[in-house]
C-alpha cells in the first residue's frame, strides 16, 4: 500500500499547514486520514524548499545588526 506524508508549509505569522501530497488539500494539522481524498497518511514530512524562506528570514530578524 504506498503511503503518503505531508508537506509541511511553514509560515511566519500563522499556524503550519499541512498539505495533502495526492489532492492538495490544506490542513493545520496532519490528520491520519486526508478528509478530502481519504489517502492514508504517514507522519508529515518538512519540505525544505518551503521553509527556507521563513527560516532565513526569522535568522535575519534574530542577528543582532
Ligand atoms: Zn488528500
Amino acid at each position: 500500500m504506498k503511503r503518503n506524508d505531508w508537506i509541511r508549509k511553514s509560515h511566519l505569522f500563522r499556524t503550519d499547514e499541512y498539505v495533502c501530497p495526492q489532492c492538495g488539500a490544506a490542513y493545520e494539522k496532519p490528520y491520519q486520514v486526508c478528509p478530502n481524498c481519504r489517502s492514508q497518511m504517514g507522519k508529515s514530512r518538512y519540505d525544505s524548499s518551503w521553509v527556507d524562506k521563513a527560516e532565513s528570514l526569522s535568522a535575519m530578524m534574530d542577528d543582532d545588526w
